[in-house]
Formats: C-alpha cells, structure tokens, sequence
C-alpha cells in the first residue's frame, strides 16, 4: 500500500483496486501508473480531484 502523497502517512487504507484514503489528511488518492490523483472528499460524497497547487496551500 503506497503512502500518501501529501503527508507521507502510513494510516491509509484501501477503498478500490487502486485507490486509497489517508486518514491524516481525509483525502483520497489513487495511483495511475506513475501518475498519482488526489481527490478531496464533499459533504455529499463525491469526489473532487485536486491539483498539487491546491493541496499545498489548503493542507501543508
Ligand atoms: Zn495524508
């Protein structure tokens, strides 16, 4: 199980054939090959991909 991209986390776990939840930061993430996606989660469930700009300045 790959860490998470954004904090490094081990407490991930494991929501579909390749992707994934961090519980330290509540975001999903998926790996595509090389190609890492992250999604955040919204009040009614679905999900909203972020760009790594994003991430950095809502979550670091
Ligand atoms: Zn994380």
């Amino acid at each position: 199980m790959p860490n998470c991209p954004i904090c490094n986390s081990r407490a991930v776990g494991r929501v579909g054939t390749d992707q994934f939840y961090c519980w330290d930061c509540f975001v999903e993430y998926s790996n595509m090959g090389d190609q890492v996606r992250i999604y955040d989660i919204a009040e009614d469930g679905s999900l909203e991909e972020l760009e790594m700009a994003d991430i950095d300045a809502s979550l670091i």
